[in-house]
């Protein structure tokens, strides 16, 4: 592939329909996959990821909010879209683009009836989510009853699935908890399923919970950070490929003085005669504060280079002493080696952070 000659971010699809084999080779009774593209398919670009995995016949995508999904929709996906976690305001515009709603809540069920109702539709499907123990979004076991009674008052919607999601998938000390997760999973989903009449789609499992549980693959399972290259273990990791690569170049190079100092309030003192070289890229691409200050660093010809100061919005400053580089040389702040996690690791923290936060400034290459 060509060199940068700006900061760029680069996709490679033959990655990602590798990480997505490599998942299906997970799965045994072969349930439906769902794609989470949220967030601009993890920091990537969710356009062309989508329209990639709907070429390969992919069953489902998830996405957060309800304009993620109007933008695929603007982009010509055909394929089902689950609405995490949609916002009332949003629902008749989730209605006219075939979106369909996670429901959650009392408020937000209720609320959809009644713009479903308000827009003549039937059986509008929908997927209700229960909470099994992260606390976040979800209907109680006990609700079921309820949620029931309001299911059979109105022909207006139909439920598409029922799904949970898992806590602490990858974590081996929470087993026991995720089993507890499973189980209660299971026990409400036969609860609902006998009450209701009919069978939805039961899905549960995550990345981690495809890779660590495999009696959490139910009907469907949902994927995000395994598509994009990360298992969230070092032995899984090496298994996925990651999709993106942040490259950029070097805009200029000094040679300072011992005593010298780099960047804002002077947060980097030189301990010698040392070579410093400024990169294009800052706090407002994605690469936080937290990197500075020696913690991250960027590869430039092979080479381990130390971010010094403090990251200023649109530039890093790094230490290439010792390393032969001229200006307009690419430097690779992630991918494949190190990877994103590992970067991310640097300032204590993980792939999914690093990789959704870089900016869209950042033009996206897409390698085929
Ligand atoms: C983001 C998300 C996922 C994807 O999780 P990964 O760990 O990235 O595979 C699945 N389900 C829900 C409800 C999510 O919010």
């Amino acid at each position: 592939m060509p060199k940068a000659k700006e900061t760029v971010l680069e996709i490679d699809l033959k990655a990602l329909k590798h990480n997505l084999e490599y998942l299906k080779s997970k799965l045994k009774n072969s349930p439906k996959i769902l794609a989470v593209v949220k967030a601009f398919a993890y920091g990537s670009d969710a356009n062309i990821v989508a329209k990639y995995l709907q070429d390969l016949d992919i069953d489902y995508f998830a996405v957060a909010y309800v304009n993620e999904g109007v933008a695929l929709r603007d982009a010509g996906i055909k394929t089902p879209i689950l609405v995490l976690h949609p916002q009332a305001i949003n629902f008749k515009t989730l209605i006219n683009r075939c979106l369909e709603p996670s429901l959650y809540n009392a408020k937000v069920l209720n609320e959809f009836i009644t713009i479903a109702t308000e827009e003549k539709q039937s059986n509008y499907p929908v997927h209700i989510k229960f909470n099994t123990g992260l606390n976040r979004l979800g209907f109680w076991e006990n609700d079921v009853d309820y949620i029931i009674s309001k299911l059979n008052a109105t022909s207006a919607i139909k439920v598409k699935s029922l799904f949970s999601h898992l806590a602490a998938s990858e974590d081996e000390t929470e087993k026991v908890f995720t089993e507890t997760q499973i189980k209660n999973f299971k026990s409400i989903s036969d609860e609902f399923t006998e009450a209701i009449g009919y069978k939805p789609l039961l899905h549960l499992a995550n990345t981690s919970g495809i890779i660590n549980y495999p009696e959490a693959h139910l009907d469907m399972v949902r994927t995000g950070i395994g598509l994009y290259g990360f298992g969230n273990s070092e032995a899984e990791n090496k298994n996925l490929k990651p999709i993106a690569t942040l490259k950029s170049v070097i805009s200029q190079i000094h040679n300072i003085e011992k005593g010298e100092t780099v960047g804002y309030n002077r947060a980097y003192k030189s301990n010698g005669f040392e070579t410093t070289a400024t990169i294009p890229i800052g706090h407002a691409d994605g690469i936080s504060r937290q990197y500075g200050k020696q913690k991250g660093f960027v590869t430039v010809n092979g080479k381990k280079a130390p971010i010094i100061g403090n990251v200023c919005m649109d530039m890093i400053m790094i230490n290439v002493t010792g390393i032969e580089c001229n200006e307009g040389d690419e430097v690779i702040i992630f991918g494949s080696h190190p990877d994103a996690e590992q970067f991310a690791n640097t300032a204590d923290t993980i792939s999914y952070e690093i990789i959704t936060a870089i900016s869209q400034r950042i033009k996206r290459i897409i390698l085929k």
